[in-house]
C-alpha cells in the first residue's frame, strides 16, 4: 500500500487512522478539512487509495435525461436561480403527455434513466408525482425513474395529508425506482435558515431519507457547499449521513453514491442580494478536500463519491477522480437547474464524450446503469 506523501504529524495520525479501516471523527474531519499544502496532497493521496480499494479503477455513469417539469417555485430558497412565478418569462409547467415524449426520446437515445423534479408549484395536486410515475411506466416499464427530492416529498405529504410513509410506498408501487437526496444543503439548522429559511428542516430531510431507505427506496446523498458554511458544518454533515446509512436496515435500502455540489453564485438571491455577505463558490482547494474528505469519512459506509460535472466542468470533474471520486454521474441531457443559477457548464454530454478521452486513458470507463444524481436545487 502507498503511503501518504509527507505531512504533518497531526494530518498523518488521522489518514493513517483512515487507511486502517478506523472512522474519522468530525473533529478529525475538520482538521483534514483546513489542510493545504502537502497535508492536502496527502489527504487526496489517501482518498484515491480508498476510493481503489472500494471500487478499483472503474468509472461509472448513466445515460440519462433531466425532466424538469416545472420551474414555477414559491418557496423562495436564497440558493436558487431557477424559480419562477407563474406570471414570468419563462415559466413552464409541463403536461404529462411532454413528459413522457421527453422520456421516449430519451429511451430511443439509449437512455436508461430519467431523473425528475420540479419546483413545488402551488397550484399542483399531491397526486401529481404519482401521476408523472404512472404515465412514463405505462409507454417505458423498463426506464428507471430515479425522482423527486425530499422537499417535493414533504410537499406532496402536505398536500395529501398522507403519511410520508405511506406516500413513499404509493409511488414506489407507481414505479419509482430511486430518490435525488438534494435539498440537503448543508444539514444544519442555522444555515438552513439563511439559505432556506429552514422550510424543510434538517430533522424533515433526515425523516424523509430514512423513511424512503426504510420502504426499499434508494436515494443519493449531497451537500451543497461554499456559500455561508464552513468545515465544521462540512464535517458534521458527512457524519450525519453516516448516521442514516448506518441506522439503515432494509436489505434494498441506504445510500448509493454522495455527491458534492459547490455553490453556484452568479444569479442565486443570496449572491445578488449581498455579495460581501456570501462566498462565490467553494475554491479549488475547498472542491479537492470536499471530495478526497467524503471517501475517507464515508470509506466502508457509502461506496460511491460522485462529482458534477455541470457544476464543476469536464476539467476539473476529471481532476476529481484522482481524489476519491468513482462516479461521473448521469450525461444528463437537459439539465437546467445549475445552469439556471449561472454555471456555465454543458446541458448535455454526449454518450462518446462522458467521460472525456483523456479520462478514459487515466482510468478505464465504462457506460454503467447507475443510480445517478440529480442536480441540487
Ligand atoms: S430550490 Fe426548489 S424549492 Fe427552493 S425555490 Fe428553487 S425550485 Fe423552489
Amino acid at each position: 500500500m502507498l503511503m501518504p506523501r509527507p505531512a504533518a504529524a497531526p494530518v498523518r495520525r488521522i489518514l493513517d487512522k483512515a487507511l486502517s479501516g478506523r472512522e474519522v471523527s468530525v473533529d478529525e474531519g475538520v482538521t483534514l478539512f483546513e489542510a493545504r499544502g502537502a497535508d492536502l496532497e496527502a489527504v487526496v493521496s489517501v482518498a484515491d487509495q480508498l476510493r481503489h480499494q472500494t471500487n478499483g479503477d472503474d468509472v461509472t455513469f448513466a445515460v440519462n435525461r433531466n425532466i424538469n417539469f416545472t420551474n414555477i417555485c414559491y418557496m423562495g430558497c436564497q440558493f436558487c436561480g431557477f424559480a419562477k412565478r407563474m406570471e414570468d418569462k419563462g415559466a413552464e409547467f409541463l403536461s404529462l403527455e411532454t413528459i413522457v415524449a421527453r422520456a421516449k426520446e430519451a429511451w430511443q437515445r439509449g437512455g436508461t434513466e430519467v431523473c425528475i423534479q420540479g419546483g413545488l408549484h402551488p397550484k399542483m395536486s399531491g397526486t401529481h408525482y404519482r401521476d408523472i410515475l404512472l404515465a412514463i411506466k405505462a409507454e417505458l416499464p423498463d426506464m428507471h425513474i430515479h425522482a423527486f427530492s425530499p422537499f417535493e416529498i414533504w410537499y406532496g405529504v402536505k398536500k395529501t395529508g398522507m403519511s410520508i410513509r405511506d406516500f413513499l410506498l404509493d409511488l414506489k408501487a407507481c414505479g419509482l425506482g430511486s430518490m435525488p437526496g438534494t435539498a440537503a444543503e448543508i444539514l444544519d439548522t442555522e444555515i438552513r435558515k439563511v439559505l432556506t429559511r429552514d422550510k424543510l428542516t434538517t430533522e424533515e430531510w433526515v425523516e424523509i431519507i430514512s423513511t424512503a431507505h426504510d420502504v426499499g427506496i434508494r436515494t443519493t446523498a449531497t451537500i451543497m457547499y461554499g456559500h455561508v458554511d464552513s468545515p465544521n458544518h462540512w464535517a458534521q454533515h458527512l457524519e450525519t449521513i453516516r448516521a442514516i446509512q448506518r441506522a439503515c436496515r432494509h436489505a434494498e435500502g441506504g445510500f448509493t453514491e454522495f455527491v458534492p455540489l459547490s455553490f453556484v453564485h452568479e444569479d442565486a438571491p443570496l449572491f445578488l442580494k449581498d455579495p460581501s455577505a456570501v462566498r462565490p463558490g467553494p475554491t479549488r482547494e475547498e472542491v479537492m478536500l470536499m471530495h478526497a474528505i467524503s471517501r475517507i469519512m464515508l470509506h466502508g459506509v457509502v461506496d460511491n463519491v460522485q462529482v458534477s460535472w455541470t457544476k464543476l466542468g469536464p476539467e476539473m470533474a476529471q481532476a476529481m477522480l484522482a481524489c476519491g471520486v468513482n462516479d461521473l454521474g448521469g450525461t444528463l441531457m437537459n439539465e437546467s437547474i445549475s445552469r439556471a443559477a449561472g454555471a456555465r457548464n454543458g446541458q448535455e454530454v454526449g454518450e462518446n464524450q462522458a467521460p472525456s478521452p483523456q479520462c478514459a486513458e487515466q482510468r478505464k470507463c465504462r457506460p454503467a446503469v447507475h443510480i445517478c444524481n440529480c442536480e441540487e436545487r
